[in-house]
């Protein structure tokens, strides 16, 4: 019997992998929809591609040609907001969160609400509504499988039945393209430079989160959320290879961590197979080729936005929500050529320094959070890029 997938970011790089993994299985999959921002071309491929139900474009303006892409196919077409999240709530059994930044919280809660199981790669809406996702979470029993590759190492050996026994999680850091670069040499750094990361290739976004570090902030909140563990039970190393996807320290003083090849076919398709596991086309992990594993203390004087989401973890309440919200606005305008990498972090910084707290209960508490804080931070811009 096929399972039913539907696939929210479809066109990025996580939407692609999980395609090209239910492409090599088709008879395996019946995807109800697959969503995608602007590119209705593209969206309209994918989607003839893999036979899905319905395609949902976010953006208004893309709806026509998404129309016009699939006449005759006998797919259904829709856009907007609230069409995302009823592309979230058709029935299928999993639903795959790749659209990137807060828009994919909507869809994901609507997901989580009706009990989906949930490949979650968005870990913004974690970062943004941790708490609130993962009540609904509770309450509908929908499962939180993290595509994140550190995620994902920690779940396949963090002992969920004895969370008491695990003393320490520690996330690995590929360290982005700029670990050894000088401040000098990130102050003048390009969008081009952030974004040819080292070891994985990924959507802007978050290959400049990773070159910023923020990435693994987002990520150190990202696990709190996921993992019974507090903000002294985590920890980042930094790990060039990227080979070791996370460690999982116990009371006994046992590390266990989960290794392979930087490839992320390897923890979607652990989401999409869970509980069993399916063959992949990933190249197979040679230690003896890769020779060395190195590992270094992360530098927190030239990455302050790693220091900076750990305090907001630390602090919680509206800090995370609006940390995820500036850092957004920041890393559009460092990619669209309006500031410099540094100022990324320094922006986070300001909005974080002038917020004044707010309850956290609902969705509302959250959106009014992440509207006030882009706000501030699209205000804070306008005194940095040059008139
Ligand atoms: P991407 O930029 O390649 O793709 C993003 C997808 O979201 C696209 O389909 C885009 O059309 C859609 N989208 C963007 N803005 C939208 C909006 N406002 N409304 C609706 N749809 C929108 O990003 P990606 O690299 O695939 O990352 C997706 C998510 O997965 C992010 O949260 C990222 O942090 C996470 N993630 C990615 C990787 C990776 O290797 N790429 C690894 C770990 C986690
Ligand atoms: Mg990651």
């Amino acid at each position: 019997m096929s399972r039913g997938i539907t696939i929210l970011g479809a066109t990025g790089s996580v939407g692609q992998s999980t395609l090209d993994l239910i492409g090599r299985a088709p008879n395996d999959w019946h995807v109800h929809a697959v969503t995608a921002n602007s590119d209705a071309a593209g969206l309209a491929a994918i989607a003839r591609a893999c036979n899905a139900e319905l395609a949902v474009v976010g953006d208004d303006d893309a709806y026509q040609d998404l129309k016009a892409a699939l006449a005759g196919s006998g797919i259904a077409v829709a856009s907007g907001k609230a069409a995302l999240v009823e592309a979230a709530e058709r029935p299928a059994d999993i639903v795959m969160s790749a659209i990137v930044g807060a828009a994919g919280l909507a869809p994901t809660l609507a997901a989580v609400r009706r009990g989906a199981v949930i490949a979650l790669a968005n870990k913004e809406s974690l970062v943004c509504a941790g708490d609130i996702v993962t009540a609904a979470a509770r309450q509908s029993g929908a499962r939180l499988l993290p595509v994140d590759s550190e995620h994902n190492a920690i779940y396949q050996i963090f002992d969920h039945d004895h969370p008491e026994r695990v003393a320490r999680v520690i996330l690995t850091a590929s360290g982005g393209p700029f670990r050894k670069a000088s401040v000098e040499a990130m102050r003048v750094a390009t969008p081009g430079q952030a974004c040819n990361h080292p070891v994985w290739s990924m959507g802007a976004k978050i290959s400049v989160d990773s070159a910023t570090l923020m990435n693994k902030g987002l990520e150190l909140i990202e696990a709190h959320h996921l993992f019974p563990v507090n903000a002294d039970q985590l920890g980042v190393i930094v790990h060039p290879q990227s080979v070791v996807h996370s460690f999982v320290e116990y009371i006994d003083g046992s590390v266990l961590a989960q290794l392979g090849t930087p490839d992320m076919r390897t923890p979607i398709a652990y989401t999409l197979a869970h509980p069993e596991r399916m063959a992949t086309p990933c190249k197979r992990l040679s230690l003896a080729e890769v020779g060395k594993l190195e590992f270094e203390e992360p530098d927190l004087e030239r990455f302050p936005a790693l220091a900076l989401a750990w305090d907001a973890l630390r602090a919680g309440g509206a800090m995370p929500t609006a940390l995820n919200a500036a850092n957004e606005v920041a890393v559009a305008a460092f990619l669209a050529g309006e500031i410099g990498f540094l100022d990324i972090a320094a922006l986070v910084r300001d909005v974080l320094d002038a917020l004044d707290g707010g309850v956290m209960t609902t969705l509302d508490d959250v959106m009014a959070v992440d509207t006030a804080a882009r706000r501030a931070a699209t205000q804070r811009l306008k005194t940095l890029v040059p008139a």
